[in-house]
């Protein structure tokens, strides 16, 4: 396949995007998220994913519900990462793609610790490169440190996948029907208008790192294709004012 916008993509996955309601995984969807990531992979587009937990644990909701301290429940929520990493590499594997698991937690035994010019060199000799643990600390979350490692490897992009949102909107879509999505979004739009599309930690290492981020809906088919070929409907944000385009 040809006409990839982007050499090298950071693409963040949400812990919910490989379960469903009734299952922790999903064989179906996790196929799906693999089966594209081969696409590109086969289209010579560098790979590298940032996985969640949320299907597992969120450490300050669900350590709070049970009375936990937040920096353990934190660190339960690296170890949830760590498991959705696992899972990947061995569906990535089942493919017949070359993966490799970094974590920025210590768990030597199932992964690499997280090295940056490691993760390249791996880019770049074709692999996915799956980078688990977080950001290794509690109080943050994966998409910062999708920000964090985008900037670390300089990805050309994020792509940061939803669950069944297409992009930023003015208004919560599913609460507005007449909630309108933006093409296109500065950093400093996110704070002015106080869109909820990362946390604060996340939109200000990004705007301090200058990534471009593209939000878009990871349950649409082909949709990781279409967003690293940059066609899905999205949203694009960066600090080129192209700018606040509603669609
Ligand atoms: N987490 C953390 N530090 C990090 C990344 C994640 O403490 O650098 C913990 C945090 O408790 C978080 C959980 O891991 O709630 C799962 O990550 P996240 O909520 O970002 O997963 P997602 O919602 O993307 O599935």
């Amino acid at each position: 396949m040809e006409n990839f916008k982007y050499k090298r993509i950071l693409l963040k996955i949400s812990g919910e995007a490989l379960g469903s309601t009734d299952d922790l995984y999903s064989n179906e969807k996790i196929d799906k998220i693999c089966q594209q990531i081969k696409t590109l992979i086969n289209s010579k587009v560098q790979v590298a994913l940032v996985v969640g937990g949320g299907n597992i644990w969120r450490g300050a909701k669900e350590g709070q519900k049970v009375g936990l301290d937040r920096t353990n429940a934190d660190y339960m929520g690296m170890l949830a990462t760590v498991m959705n990493a696992l899972v990947l590499e061995s569906k990535f594997r089942a493919l017949g793609l070359n993966v490799i698991v970094q974590s920025a937690l210590e768990v030597n035994k199932v992964a690499e610790p997280y090295y940056y010019k490691k993760a390249i060199s791996r880019l770049e000799k074709g692999y996915v490169v799956i980078l688990a643990g977080g950001t290794g600390y509690p109080y943050f979350t994966t998409d910062t440190t999708a920000a964090l490692r985008a900037a670390e490897i300089k990805a050309d992009v994020i792509l940061m996948a939803k669950n069944g949102v297409d992009g930023v909107y003015d208004q919560d879509p599913q609460v507005n029907k007449n909630a309108v999505r933006f093409s296109s979004l500065d950093y400093q739009d996110i704070t002015s208008k106080n869109l909820k599309v990362m946390d604060l930690t996340a939109s200000t290492m990004s705007m301090e790192a200058d990534l471009e981020i593209v939000v878009f809906d990871i349950n649409t088919p082909d949709n990781i294709i279409k967003a690293a070929q940059g066609t899905a409907i999205s949203t694009t944000i960066s600090s080129k004012k192209n700018i606040n385009s509603k669609e």
